[in-house]
């Protein structure tokens, strides 16, 4: 039994990503040869992830990563910030009395 387009169009997306073993892009390439439809499936994906690449390295991340990032990163400025302000001597005032 063949296996629906469905099927053929996540392993397209897995082909992209390089997550295909060789016995499935077999399998797949062995489909594309006889499917116009799953072709321009794949034409459509690899135009559609070179532009999305181009765009941005890294399509998605994590909602946990990017917490801890940002958090990171704000942390940091601060820091970078307040030794700056330091260094300079003009932004820090102590009291004298
Ligand atoms: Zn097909």
């Amino acid at each position: 039994m063949p296996k629906s387009h469905h099927n053929y169009n996540i392993m397209i997306q897995l082909l992209i990503d390089k997550e295909l073993t060789s016995k499935e892009r077999d399998d797949l390439n062995t489909h594309l040869k006889d499917c116009a439809i799953c072709q321009q499936q794949l034409e459509d994906v690899k135009a559609f992830t070179a532009a999305v690449r181009r765009a941005k390295p890294r399509i998605e991340t994590p909602p946990d990563l990017r917490e801890r990032v940002l958090t990171y990163m704000t942390a940091y400025r601060l820091k970078h910030t307040e030794s700056e302000q330091m260094e300079s001597g003009e932004a820090v005032h102590l009291p004298c009395d």
